[in-house]
C-alpha cells in the first residue's frame, strides 16, 4: 500500500489506537453438504489457505434436523492430517477403519489422526437432538509425522482456562501454560471462548504465531473492530494481546499456531506434498488398499472424484507464499 495523494498533509492521529483495526475478514463460502444442508467453509480461502497448521475450517449449522436424518457422511478416506470435531449443539457418531466408535458432543473434542491413511463415517444417530451445530477443522501434519499410524481419541477432560469476563476450553494444542490431552504435532492452539455479557477480555497471544478468530454467535469485537458472527477474522502474526469485548455475550473460537512453512497439496480428503502423491492416495482408496478395515454400519464408501485435468500444485499458507 502506498499513499497516492499528491499533496499529503501531516495528520494528527492522537494518542488513541484506531477504533477499527483493519483485519482480514473471511466470510466463507457455501459448500454443498448433502441434499439438505450446506456448510460455510472459511479455510482454505483463495488468499488465506492456513492459520498455523489449521488448513480447513467448516461451520455447520445451527441446523434443525429433528425431522430429518441429520448428518450422513459415508465412509471416506483421509491422509496427512488430523480432523478435529468441536460441537456446540447436537451429536455426531464417528466410526472409523481402526475400530473406533465415539459420539462427539458439546464440550468434548474428537480428534482423528489420519497419518498414512484412515477412513471414517460421520453420522447422526437415528434418534438425535433437534439441532446440530459445530465446527469441523483439519490440521496438516508436518512432514516428519505425516505417515504416522492412524489414531482416534475422544477427549472430554479438557483444560478450562479462566479469563477476565470469559471462560475458555482448550480443545487442541497449548494456551496459557496448559495443553490439551489430544495429540498434536506442531505448535498450535484451538480455544473455545465464551464471553460473558459486558465482557472486556484481554486475550494473551504469542507474537511468533499467527491467529484467526471465529465469532460463532453473539456480539464480539477485537480491539474495537466488530467480529461478524459466522465469519473468520485473520489477525496475522506479531500480536502479544487482543482485547475481546462483548455487550450481550458471544462465543468465539481462537485458532492459531506457528506459521506452517511447508507447501502442501490439499485435494478432496487428502493432504500430500505433490500431484503424484495425491494420485497414489486416490488410487489406493479406489482399490480399497491401505485404509484399514471397512467402516461398519455406515453405508457404501464414497468414491473419490476424478482427478482434475491440470496437475495439482503445492501451495503455501497465504498469498505471499503462493
Ligand atoms: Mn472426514
Amino acid at each position: 500500500m502506498t499513499n497516492l495523494e499528491r499533496d499529503p498533509q501531516e495528520t494528527d492521529c492522537g494518542g488513541q489506537p484506531a477504533p477499527t483495526a483493519a483485519f482480514d475478514v473471511i466470510a466463507g463460502r457455501k459448500v454443498y453438504f448433502g441434499p439438505r444442508s450446506t456448510v460455510i467453509r472459511w479455510l482454505p480461502d483463495r488468499a488465506r489457505r492456513m492459520v498455523g497448521a489449521w488448513c480447513f475450517a467448516d461451520h455447520f449449522g445451527p441446523d434443525e434436523i429433528g425431522d430429518g436424518p441429520g448428518m450422513q457422511v459415508a465412509p471416506h478416506p483421509h491422509t496427512g492430517l488430523q480432523t478435529v470435531s468441536w460441537l456446540f449443539e447436537g451429536e455426531v457418531l464417528h466410526r472409523d477403519s481402526i475400530g473406533s466408535a465415539a459420539i462427539a458432543r458439546p464440550g468434548a473434542v474428537n480428534v482423528m489422526t489420519a497419518g498414512r491413511g484412515i477412513a471414517h463415517s460421520e453420522l447422526s444417530a437415528p434418534e438425535h437432538s433437534p439441532v446440530l451445530h459445530g465446527l469441523q477443522l483439519w490440521v496438516a501434519l508436518p512432514h516428519e509425522h505425516r505417515f504416522i499410524d492412524p489414531a482416534f481419541t475422544s477427549e472430554r477432560d479438557l483444560p478450562r482456562i479462566s479469563l477476565p469476563d470469559a471462560e475458555a476450553t482448550l480443545f487442541l494444542g497449548e494456551y496459557a501454560g496448559q495443553a490439551s490431552p489430544a495429540p498434536y504435532y506442531s505448535p498450535l492452539v484451538g480455544l473455545s471462548v465464551v464471553l460473558n455479557e459486558s465482557a472486556r477480555t484481554p486475550l494473551p497471544l504469542r507474537p511468533e504465531w499467527e491467529y484467526a478468530l471465529i465469532c460463532v454467535d453473539g456480539d464480539a469485537r477485537l480491539d474495537g473492530a466488530d467480529l461478524e458472527p459466522g465469519t473468520l477474522t485473520y489477525l496475522g502474526e506479531g500480536r502479544t494481546t487482543g482485547a475481546l469485548t462483548s455487550v450481550g455475550g458471544a462465543r468465539v473460537v481462537v485458532l492459531g499456531g506457528e506459521p506452517f512453512d511447508e507447501r502442501i497439496v490439499m485435494w478432496w480428503n487428502f493432504i500430500g506434498r505433490d500431484h503424484d502423491e495425491i494420485v497414489a492416495f486416490r488410487e489406493a482408496w479406489e482399490a480399497d488398499r491401505g485404509f484399514g478395515d471397512a467402516v461398519p454400519d455406515s453405508g457404501d464408501r464414497l468414491p473419490a472424484p476424478p482427478m482434475p485435468a491440470l496437475r495439482l500444485k503445492p501451495r503455501g499458507r497465504g498469498p505471499e507464499t503462493q
